[in-house]
């Protein structure tokens, strides 16, 4: 006979998983900036058709730092920040069932 379902542990067990996927997580957000170069003859110098600035805004020991990108590197470091979102987003969701299953432990032990 098989052991009763039990979907949060399942859920917890498929996020547990998945985190080795994540990895290259990359801390601090993502910034698009537009900008000029200041060359005159450039064709920017309009102040319409700007440069694409990238940056990783992070603390760095508790001060906050922008970091520029190539933008060769952009895309891939945006996905690695955006893998932090996700391996946060699966923490609290661990941690959520973790305590709903203590709660209910302590609640067994006093009856
Ligand atoms: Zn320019």
């Amino acid at each position: 006979m098989k052991p009763p379902r039990e979907p949060e542990l399942e859920l917890r067990g498929r996020l547990i998983r998945s985190l080795g996927s994540l990895r290259e997580m990359l801390p601090g957000s993502f910034v698009e900036r537009q900008r000029a170069c200041g060359r005159p003859n450039c064709h920017c110098a309009d102040g319409q058709r700007l440069h694409s600035q990238y940056q990783i805004s992070v603390l760095i020991d508790g001060k906050p730092k922008a970091l520029n990108i190539p933008a060769e590197l952009a895309e891939k470091v945006r996905q690695k920040i955006e893998m932090r979102r996700r391996f946060d987003a699966a923490a609290a969701t661990i941690c959520g069932v973790n305590l709903k299953r203590f709660l209910k432990e302590k609640e067994d032990r006093q009856v």
